[in-house]
């Protein structure tokens, strides 16, 4: 991980490099369970290099206390490491250009549960579905549970939406539960892959 930090410190693939003040590869437990996957860094994560320190990463905070965790239970990082100018959404190079650095701190972390913070992050996963849809459920992709919710930003810009952002953050105990315990199932099972899903 401290190599790719260093890779991300000092990347010039894509054309956020030459405005970011500095890059954000993510902080937390590097044995986690659970990763959360944003958007991308802000202006206060540009200024401090790590994810989710302002407005937006409160309300994070404030959901990760309501289940009991803390960010050094969880890893949270973005899909693009270098903040767009403005805010604005990442462009399809930009998310190309970072790919490769959130597809090696998936491998080297090896989360069991990936929560999607919003539709650029549930996007990767899942492409041609809509977050409004999706958000809530869980779903799996290479063997991780995969739980879309929408981005904490929206419940700042939509104050409605806080109430459905809290249940569903809610059910997360309940998902991470059921996908360790699915997982120690895999590490016992002898005679090839398991049979068993998250939602078997
Ligand atoms: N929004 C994101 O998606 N990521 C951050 O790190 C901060 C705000």
């Amino acid at each position: 991980m401290n190599e790719l930090v260093r890779r991300i410190n000092s990347c010039t693939r894509c054309i956020l490099s030459k405005t970011r003040n500095k890059a954000v590869p993510g902080k937390g437990s590097l044995t986690a369970d659970i990763m959360f996957i944003g958007e991308g860094p802000g202006l206060n994560e540009d200024k401090t290099g790590d994810p989710f320190v302002g407005q937006a990463g409160r309300i994070l905070d404030e959901m990760l206390a309501s289940i009991n965790l803390k960010r050094g239970d969880v890893f949270i990082t973005n899909m693009v490491k270098c903040r767009p100018p403005k805010n604005r959404d990442p462009l399809v190079e930009e998310l190309e250009a970072c790919k490769d650095y959130l597809d090696a701190q998936i491998e080297l972390i090896a989360p069991k549960v990936i929560v999607c913070l919003g539709r650029f992050s549930f996007g990767k996963f899942f492409p041609d579905e809509k977050i409004g849809q999706a958000r809530g459920k869980p779903r799996e992709w290479k063997g991780i549970l995969i739980y879309p919710i929408y981005h904490p930003a929206y419940a700042l810009y939509n104050p409605g939406s806080r109430v459905r952002m809290d249940r569903d953050f809610l059910k997360l105990p309940g998902l991470i539960e059921k996908a360790l315990t699915l997982k120690e199932v895999d590490e016992v099972e002898e005679d090839g892959p398991i049979q068993q899903t998250f939602f078997s």
